[in-house]
């Protein structure tokens, strides 16, 4: 018997210039989440009064290590009500979270709450404990104090030298 060997025709690919990359359109869907929830973010927020000033950041509870049960100081402290208690444990709705601190400053456990987030500056902040967020509360109001001096001593100067010249 003949084998009778086929070939197989080769179908021309099509050429398709414009179809986006996966990369592109898994950058296209980060954005777009990202869009919803600014705005979920702005719609939550806005009857609160709260203006947002840390943009992006990251809050994380250590459930193993939580007290929940007869704490949730942190909970009451929260004044955006990011956290809930619900199923035995502290909850997280983070689209409402400002990365404030309250609830670090209040917890009752040492490294159980961790907060991360990015000041306009780029600068970005981690901490997990009161002690911790106190010092870096009182280096961010050093750090105002010798930008206001300096920019008083600045001023004085300048109007020092305009009087001398004229
Ligand atoms: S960082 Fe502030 S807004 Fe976010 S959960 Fe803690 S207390 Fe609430
Ligand atoms: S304050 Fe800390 S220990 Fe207390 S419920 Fe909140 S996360 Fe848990």
């Amino acid at each position: 018997m003949r084998n009778k060997k086929t070939k197989m025709k080769q179908m021309p690919q099509k050429s398709e210039p414009n179809k986006p990359s996966s990369l592109d359109i898994f950058q296209m869907l980060t954005e777009t989440k990202e869009k919803e929830k600014k705005k979920r973010r702005t719609e939550l927020l806005a009857p609160l009064g709260i203006k947002e000033f840390f943009t992006e950041g990251n809050i994380t509870i250590n459930k193993r290590t939580c007290q929940g049960l007869e704490c949730k100081l942190c909970i009451k402290a929260c004044p955006t009500n990011a956290l809930f208690w619900k199923a035995g444990e502290v909850g997280i709705a983070e689209e409402l979270c400002v990365y404030c601190g309250a609830c670090v400053l209040s917890c009752i456990v040492d490294d159980c709450i961790k907060i991360t987030r990015k000041r306009d500056t780029g600068e970005v902040e981690k901490f997990s404990k009161p002690r911790d967020f106190i010092i870096l509360q009182k280096n961010i109001n050093t750090k105002k104090l010798v930008k206001t001096i300096k920019d008083l001593f600045a001023e004085a100067t300048k109007k020092d030298e305009e009087t001398k010249k004229s």
